[in-house]
């Protein structure tokens, strides 16, 4: 017997998928339990999904198509964006994703990284790619300008642009040895022996798991 209990909210789909022939499709369940187990026993509020929009609200969400088909940008190629594009391009809208990076999947990118993270990974593939099949058109290495939005006229945008990086106040912040965590997750700063990780979160635990790993 197998028993599946989070992939059920993750992508309901997977077994549909994995038997027409298209498991890649599916996205993975991220064991994140953000949505669901810690919705539910700490907040006592109900289920809900990181990775699927759908997922406890499913009554309320427009099984589509749209009566008129628009015209929509999504800025931001992050997970935020990718979904927004997919489900507007699910619901018969003509989408266009710009991302000013050369990559999809915003700060995931850096989280996918870290040690036993690679699920993450994945999720920015499969959502990208399911993306390119919906006909979504993803544009890389474009920032949108205001004369970019009155030329192309959408009927909408979705601004899902991230959040601005914030900096620790703190005294000597800006020497030379001092570098943000995704700086070492992307490999832009390579750790040297001794690392002092300031900051016991899950980011700075899985950098200071990165940095160990790499000795
Ligand atoms: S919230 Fe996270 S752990 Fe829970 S079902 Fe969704 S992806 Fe899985």
């Amino acid at each position: 017997m197998i028993a599946v209990a989070r992939q059920h909210l993750a992508d309901p789909d997977f077994l549909k998928n994995a038997r027409e022939g298209h498991p890649e499709d599916t996205l993975e369940c991220l064991a994140c339990n953000q949505g669901c187990i810690e919705r539910l026993s700490l907040e006592a509020l109900p289920i809900r999904c990181a990775i699927n929009p759908q997922t406890g609200q499913e009554l309320l969400y427009p099984a589509g198509p749209a009566a008129v088909s628009r015209n929509v940008w999504v800025v931001g190629g992050g997970p935020g964006g990718l979904t927004a594009a997919f489900e507007a391009a699910r619901l018969g809208h003509k989408v266009t994703l710009f991302e000013q990076e050369s990559q999809t999947g915003g700060n995931v990118r850096y989280a996918a990284k870290a040690p036993h993270k690679e699920v993450y990974g994945r999720y920015i593939k499969t959502l990208t790619a399911n993306c390119i099949k919906k006909g979504v058109t993803i544009k890389k290495n474009t920032e949108v300008t205001e004369a970019m939005i009155e030329d192309g006229k959408p009927d909408a945008v979705v601004l899902a642009i991230g959040a601005a990086k914030s900096s620790c106040p703190a005294e000597g912040i800006n020497a030379s040895i001092v570098c943000d965590a995704w700086q070492i997750l992307d490999g832009e700063v390579k750790p040297k022996d001794h690392v002092v990780v300031i900051g016991g979160g899950l980011v700075g635990m899985e950098t200071a798991d990165f940095c160990d790993e790499k000795r």
